[in-house]
């Protein structure tokens, strides 16, 4: 008989795949010894054969549910659903990796109508068991049965207005139990005349099946996906004794962390609530109070909490972030976990624990999340602009970075204006965020609220993505639905500018410039290490000198991919290339590529200067020649004029060029297989470029010239054989004996499938994963995003593979042409130039199948950097 029911004490830190996060570290904590209510773990396995079953929980699963239940009601000396003492229970999510606020809880199961009672009797606080009641009911109803929690709500302001009261608080059990009935009779009309489940058998196997049910919401799901989790890996069950942070002035609940996870400062940093549940922390309902005031409140849990806290992060070695609750002054811990934490605090806690003595460098470069190291990469205010701002407000510095943008109320709005949509920079401005608004948040620059401490959902949510927000600015008021919200004295509607600093909490009216971060330090620290341990090369995407520049300051070794067009879009040079695309003979057209061999020469020297030595590949002219011809007709008639044309005649050149299907069409290696010329053009400017910088500054330059699109060996070898006689040819002019390599981008399938024979002319290959992907799925890099979702709603796919390889199919391509392209040439080196190259789960790919390099765009070499350490780390 399979088991998959764990009491706490069965399990351990290293079952985390089984228990889940939270299950697997309650276990643990049991082992020590600390004050954990007791319960058990439902394991993930019994969520993903909840799936395999129809969603349905199995009678073996549910029996070694409640023979757990009877055990915890033995150890406890309580009884689930008693009349006089009964025996509650939380129920709780819990994943391997930890997902806040996207799945869910329910709190004080086992209530129901005589259990209340006794409840009542047993406490002699009829006036919390009836809160607790109605709490329950609420949550119940909302999570398990899906009944909207505004029909609640509307109940409990209906009956604080009949009371004359503001606050829940003022609420007395009579009007509690009141609430209850009220409540029970809600639930009654949503479910078509069925009653509140009295069972609390009943009601716990609703529970646990809403939290399997909510490995699978839509928030969940687009988490997932942002966070490279894996759908297939389910979620615990944590069913745990319930403890009361609401039972009075010496109750409380609270949440906090062994360093800041804010900027990594060493110290415990956190809130909590008297007499409060955890949700009202969690929730960012009621803004709490900073833990040093314990010390005052609750002397002695303070320091019993501070003894054990520092105990778990001596215990898991690293920042912890804890939850606890105070039951008339004993203190429990309901969980810990390595704290979620901003990228600058991740860096600070990692040197610091090496400073310490607690890890190593290597358990440091892995404790750091590569793709938050974006984050260090955010902008921070122009000063001078900033000086010219005005202060409007200022709240909690909830996650770091500046920020301006359009403000905007709702995640859906948000979403169409933002990152993703009609590319506005955008700031979400809520009353309070809900993991509902994940994908509002994501598209904005900046997230502002009005409720809500550092532990709130939009901070944790936010520091999570990097995000800049500021919470918890009570002073707003705020109208949603009208689209309005007043700060400063002053009156901001959608649309209007608003600037926001995540690190110090100010917010200020109108639209502040802000500019690019720069890193050192600590930073450079981890860099040093990460590039000790890895044995993959980072280069870089760039085509201009001053990326290039950047590249280099962020650790880039060259440049693995320089789209030469990009070269020819500025206003001086895109007439002179549409005379070229337009030219009917080839001597028009070497006389329209000679006036842009200064430009291409000119740009590939800067270059070669600013990579000091560094090597670079440039790939010839790639697109789709449209691309470049004039729309406006003042550009059609000024490119008429220049080259004695009609307008006319123009305009039915631009219209020749048109292709039904342009990214399978004219472009690539099939430019210069037709227009030989270009190539010579573009072979003429890199090996000057070469030799006069070679010359000018005696770096030992190489050059790298990379064809792209090459789907058939022949194909290559033509291009190829243009290239080499002008290289030839330039080397004699100028009386250099200058090295250079030739090779190709492997991004059509047939030239994966062929890659030995292609590896016969190529030097190196280079794996353009962009139009791989494209031509392996069949999907428009362009216009997939469109249809995506779907995809991910009907779980076909469960990531954007333009943005993470797919390892499966297009993987598979890679992997084979690596093997086939060295089996034919031992020494060809392989590279990656496609986006994939900056994501770190592919990074780990391309260790995994041998490539010599990645190459990404500027920002993501620090990303690349230590995704590269990682994989080499992992994979020893
Ligand atoms: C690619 O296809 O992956 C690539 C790097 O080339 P481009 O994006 O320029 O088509
Ligand atoms: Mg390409």
């Amino acid at each position: 008989m399979a088991k998959w029911v764990y009491k706490f004490h069965e399990g351990s830190a290293a079952m985390r795949n089984l228990l889940g996060g939270k299950g697997c570290n309650l276990a643990e904590m049991t082992n020590l010894g600390m004050p954990i209510p007791q319960g058990f773990t439902v394991t993930t396995e019994a969520c993903t054969e909840y799936y395999n079953c129809g969603k349905q929980i199995s009678q073996e699963i549910q029996d070694q549910i409640f023979e757990a239940i009877t055990w915890l009601e033995g150890i406890n000396g309580k009884k689930f659903g008693d009349t006089e003492d009964p025996l509650l229970v939380s129920v709780r999510s819990g994943a391997r990796a930890s997902m806040p606020g996207m799945m869910d809880t329910i709190l004080n199961l086992g209530l129901n109508d005589v259990a209340v009672e006794g409840f009542a009797k047993k406490t002699g606080n009829p006036r919390f068991a009836y809160d607790s009641y109605r709490r329950f009911i609420q949550m119940y109803s909302d999570v398990v049965m899906e009944v909207p929690k505004s029909y609640f709500e509307k109940i409990i302001d209906e009956m604080k207005e009949a009371k004359g009261v503001h606050f829940d608080t003022e609420l007395t059990a009579d009007d509690l139990k009141d609430l209850a009935n009220r409540f029970k009779a809600v639930y009654k009309d949503a479910m078509n005349g069925e009653e509140f489940p009295q069972d609390p058998k009943d009601q716990l196997m609703g529970a646990v099946k809403a939290v399997f049910r909510s490995w699978d919401n839509p928030r969940a799901i687009v988490y997932r996906r942002m966070n490279d989790i894996p759908g297939d890996w389910g979620t615990a069950v944590n069913v745990q004794t319930m403890v009361f942070g609401n039972k009075g002035e010496t109750s409380g609940t609270g949440v906090a962390f062994t360093r800041n996870p804010s900027t990594g400062e060493k110290g415990i940093y956190g809130e909590y609530l008297i007499n409060a549940q955890g949700e009202d922390v969690v929730a960012g309902v009621r803004t709490p109070q900073p833990i040093s005031k314990l010390a005052e409140d609750l002397p002695e849990c303070y320091e019993e909490f501070m003894n054990l806290a520092m105990k778990l992060e001596n215990h898991f070695r690293d920042m912890q972030d804890m939850e606890f609750t105070i039951e008339e002054g004993k203190l429990y811990f309901l969980q810990t976990r390595n704290g979620k934490r901003t990228a600058p605090a991740a860096i600070q806690i990692a040197c610091d624990l090496v400073d310490e003595g607690m890890i190593t460098p290597e358990e440091a470069v892995c404790r750091i999340e590569a793709k938050s190291l974006d984050q260090l990469l955010h902008p921070t205010f122009v000063p001078e602009a900033l000086k010219a701002g005005e202060v409007i407000g200022s709240a909690l510095p909830a996650s770091p970075g500046a920020a301006a943008g359009k403000v905007y109320f709702t995640a859906d709005e948000a979403k169409d204006a933002g990152k993703g949509g009609r590319g506005e920079r955008v700031i979400l401005v809520r009353l309070e965020t809900s993991p509902e608004d994940i994908e509002g948040m994501h598209a904005a620059q900046g997230i502002l609220t009005v409720r809500g401490g550092m532990t709130s959902h939009a901070a944790v949510v936010a520091r999570g993505m990097g995000t800049c927000c500021v919470s918890g600015c009570g002073e707003i008021k705020i109208d949603e639905e009208a689209k309005v919200f007043e700060l400063g004295g002053y009156t901001f509607h959608e649309g209007d500018y608003i600037s926001l600093d995540g690190s110090t909490g100010k917010i200020y009216k109108g639209d502040i410039a802000t500019q690019e971060a720069t890193v050192s330090g600590n930073f450079e620290r981890i860099m040093e290490w990460a590039d000790q341990f890895r044995t993959l090369r980072v280069r870089t995407n760039a085509d201009t000198p001053a990326d290039t520049a950047n590249a280099v300051k962020l650790g880039a070794e060259g440049i693995g991919l320089c789209r030469t067009e990009h070269m020819f879009f500025d206003a001086e040079r895109i007439p002179k290339i549409r005379k070229m695309i337009l030219s009917d003979t080839v001597e028009q057209r070497e006389e329209a590529l000679n006036e842009l061999i200064p430009f291409q020469k000119g740009d590939f020297k800067a270059m070669y200067k600013a990579l000091e030595g560094r090597p670079m590949t440039v790939r010839y002219l790639d697109p789709p020649l449209h691309e470049f011809v004039p729309t406006d007709p003042e550009d059609i008639k000024a490119l008429a004029e220049d080259m004695g044309m009609t307008v006319e005649a123009v305009k039915a050149k631009c219209d020749d060029l048109h292709e039904f299907n342009p990214m399978m069409g004219h472009r690539g290696c099939r430019l210069a297989v037709t227009y030989p010329e270009i190539a010579r053009m573009q072979t003429r400017a890199v090996m000057e470029a070469a030799i006069e910088v070679k010359e000018e500054c005696g770096y030992d330059i190489i050059p790298e010239i990379m064809i792209p699109l090459v789907g058939e060996k022949k194909e290559l070898k033509f291009v190829k054989d243009i290239v080499v006689e002008t290289a030839e040819k330039v080397k004699a002019e100028k009386n250099s004996d200058i090295q250079y390599h030739i090779g190709t981008m492997i991004e059509i399938p047939r030239a994966a499938l062929t890659a030995d024979k292609i590896a016969e002319e190529a030097e190196f290959f280079s794996f353009g994963t962009n139009d791989l992907t494209q031509m392996t799925f069949g999907f428009s890099r362009d216009d997939a995003g469109k249809f995506l979702d779907s995809y991910y709603k009907a779980k076909i796919y469960e990531s954007d593979p333009f943005a993470r390889l797919d390892q499966e199919g297009v993987g598979q391509l890679v992997k084979m042409a690596v093997e086939k392209g060295r089996a034919a040439r031992a020494d060809l080196k392989c590279g990656i130039c496609g986006e994939h190259g900056g994501d770190p789960s592919s990074v780990e790919f391309c260790h995994k199948v041998g490539l010599n390099y990645v190459s990404c765009s500027p920002f993501r070499v620090p990303i690349a950097r230590l995704a590269a350490a990682q994989a080499a780390l992992n994979n020893k």
